[in-house]
């Protein structure tokens, strides 16, 4: 089938014309009308946009001009500002809201000669980790448990709409992006690659703001390679972001073939918690097995202050996010409802466009600010914030890169985690660090639990050395041979 190819074997496949992009577009297209009433993936589906695009990637793959990605249908997150196409952040207050602009990352794609598929369902504002949060309705994961398929298990969040289509099929890759695991933890959840580049690679300009300091836009694929030719488009300086690095992009694609001789890898003993699941500990011994295998010399090291990351992520980020969400006041963007005067009309606004979980979290964000506790959680967040860097830094004068686990847990069930908003908030137990620290991070699908569930195994490396980090990934990648299909790929 057209819709199992990943990224790379369907390039191949459009230069040699043994299919054209519209066959590959079309095959996706007719996927996503029969998987997504069921799976909940996509908020919108541009249909003819989609078309149009893949007939002139044909007439630029006729004319001999194909670029990097030309003719490969992927899936946007609806976080991602897309021009004349709805963008609503999964949130009922930007419902309405058709942006007139690009954002940089897709426009970077678009350049390369991608099919835009439609935008993915995700958390509100990308706030959650199950998809729970989203006003469009939960997403369900294209796997189940093994001896249950009754239960619908969560695609992770907050990109899930992004990578509940990748694993069922519905695109060859999708935009994400992770604040404090976004991107990784939904990869993990649906047996997916995620990648999770250097702070300040990929442009966040018209990508809507959650926390500005620890947002990172990256993809979601199916393989490692993918991943890597991905972020090599998305990627890049960005005069309107003043955060975006001016750092020559290199060849990611290329690094995946890098050998791990000599290089040493560091295994944090701080990430090993209590709760573990046995056979995640074991697959993680598996994964240093595997890159001591390739080559690698393990070592073991420590990130003090890696307990603090959590608490600190709670703080930063819902500070952030009640400065951000500001400008959500009926006035400028989305959808309003109308007051007796103007702050009446802020808050019937406001009351009735965001979800339960926004306002937990701009409560919080606008508490940690307040002047009476700036200095006592925000102030204290920033300075721990700093340690864990340190930590990281530190680390990487004695190693090259670090293998960690991604998630805690496998994928729960839709209503799980649900009664506790704290429980749901420890899902990011390993891979807020990274985002604190702007180091970039890859999930990749390492196994499967008792349950046939997928568990991913994650790696971390120095500030713009995703080189690194791809080739450890594509060393644990081969040697996983991961092959096992979702359930609903694999014919029940
Ligand atoms: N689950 C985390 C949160 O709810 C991270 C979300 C993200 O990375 N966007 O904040």
């Amino acid at each position: 089938m057209l819709t199992d190819l990943t990224i790379t074997e369907a390039r191949d496949g459009l230069r040699e014309k043994r299919f054209s992009a519209v066959d590959l577009t079309m095959a996706h297209l007719q996927a996503i009308e029969a998987l997504n009433p069921r799976l909940n993936a996509f908020i919108t589906v541009s249909h003819s946009q989609a078309v149009d695009q893949a007939r002139a990637a044909d007439a630029a793959l006729a004319g001999g001009q194909a670029r990097a990605l030309t003719g490969i249908p992927l899936a946007i997150k609806d976080l991602f500002c897309t021009a004349g196409v709805k963008t609503t952040a999964g949130s009922k207050i930007l419902a309405p809201f058709v942006p007139p602009y690009e954002s940089t990352v897709t426009a970077n794609l678009l350049r390369d000669g991608a099919i835009f598929l439609g935008k993915t369902n995700m958390d509100e504002f990308a706030m959650g980790s199950s998809n729970m949060t989203s006003a469009y309705g939960p997403v369900e994961n294209p796997w189940k448990r093994r001896q249950d398929n009754t239960a619908v298990l969560v695609p992770g969040g907050s990109s899930g709409g992004s990578a509940s289509a990748v694993a069922a099929r519905l695109a060859m890759g999708a935009t994400g992006t992770d604040t404090g695991g976004s991107i990784r933890q939904p990869a993990s959840f649906c047996g997916l690659v995620g990648v999770k580049p250097t702070y300040g690679r990929c442009s966040r300009w018209g990508v809507v703001a959650f926390a500005s300091s620890l947002d990172h836009p990256g993809p979601i694929t199916r393989t490692v390679r993918d991943g890597a030719i991905l972020l090599g488009s998305m990627a890049g300086h960005d005069p309107k972001d003043a955060t975006s690095a001016a750092v020559a992009v290199p060849d990611y694609e290329a690094a995946c073939a890098r050998s791990l001789k000599g290089l040493r890898i560091g295994i944090p003993k701080e990430y090993r918690s209590d709760g573990m699941p046995a056979e995640t500990e074991a697959l993680w011994q598996q994964g240093i097995d595997w890159l001591r295998a390739a080559g690698a010399d393990i070592v073991d090291v420590s990130l003090p202050h890696t307990k603090y990351g959590l608490p600190t992520y709670y703080i930063v980020a819902p500070a952030e996010a009640s400065s951000n969400l500001a400008r959500y006041d009926g006035v400028r963007f989305g959808s309003r409802r109308n007051g007796e005067d103007l702050r009446d009309l802020y808050e019937r606004t406001r009351a009735d466009g965001f979800g339960p979980e926004i306002r937990r979290r701009v409560l919080i964000g606008t508490y940690v600010l307040s002047a009476g506790y700036y200095d006592a959680y925000y102030l204290r967040a920033q300075k721990i914030r700093a340690l864990i860097l340190k930590d990281f830094t530190d680390a990487f004068t004695q190693v090259d890169a670090l293998l960690t686990t991604t998630a805690p847990t496998a994928p729960f069930a839709q209503g799980e985690n649900m009664d506790d908003p704290i429980k749901m908030y420890l899902n990011d137990l390993f891979t807020v660090p990274a985002n604190l620290a702007g180091v970039p991070a890859i999930s990749i699908p390492a196994g499967l639990d008792a349950n046939g569930l997928p568990v991913g195994l994650q790696v971390i490396g120095r500030p713009f050395d995703e080189e690194t980090v791809f080739a450890v990934s594509a060393a644990i990648e081969n040697a996983a041979s991961f092959t096992a299909l979702p359930a609903i790929r694999a014919g029940h």
